[in-house]
């Protein structure tokens, strides 16, 4: 799959297993941004403590972000311990009332951007979020980590145990006519709909 790289990824790393009230954390850290290993460093340590941590930082999506945390000198034991969950997330444009339907060359319909006065002849009007979360407590994904996983296999192991990919998503919409190809493929590139 290809993607964007530079889009955010919303990260939500925790420490001991929040089964029971002792170990909730109350005071939950929020880190900015980690687009360095020495700050991905310090999130890290703060949540093994047991602090909640809640932080971004840029990867293509929830599968590749397990690379960069990698990549950022974060070792796999810690990812698999502190990491609860990561959401990869876009933005898409919802389409104007004043779209067209149109029948794609598979013959499935859908609409594509027109622009009327309403929608200042954008095609468009207001904006809606696409995200996938890739869950690691307790999961298949959480002790493939360990085993040096590449990006592809993770995502395919994911998506088994029940992910729903920002494609799937943003197809999901596309299909339901709230938004256009054109739209796709402005925010995902253009080799959208190959791979995931
Ligand atoms: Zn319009």
């Amino acid at each position: 799959m290809g993607g964007c790289p530079g889009h955010p990824q919303f990260v939500l790393a925790g420490g001991p297993p929040a089964d029971r009230p002792e170990n909730r954390p109350r005071n939950p850290t929020h880190c900015s941004a980690m687009p360095i290993p020495a700050t991905a460093s310090i999130a890290y340590q703060a949540a093994l403590t047991g602090q909640l941590v809640i932080t971004t930082f840029h990867a293509s999506d929830a599968a590749t972000a397990v690379g960069r945390l990698l990549d950022m000198e974060i070792p796999p034991y810690v990812i698999r311990s502190a990491t609860n969950l990561i959401v990869a997330q876009r933005l898409l444009r919802n389409l104007c009332t004043c779209a067209e339907s149109i029948t794609d060359v598979d013959g499935k319909p859908h609409r594509q951007s027109r622009g009327c006065e309403r929608c200042q002849h954008t095609g468009y009007q207001g904006r809606r979020l696409v995200a996938e979360s890739l869950w690691l407590e307790g999961t298949q994904v959480n002790q493939a980590i360990r085993t040096g996983i590449d990006t592809n296999q993770l995502r395919e192991l994911a998506m088994q145990e029940g992910m729903r990919t920002l494609h799937q998503e943003a197809l999901a919409l596309r299909a339901a006519g709230i938004t256009s190809d054109a739209e796709l493929i402005r925010v995902f590139g253009l080799n959208f709909g190959e791979g995931h």
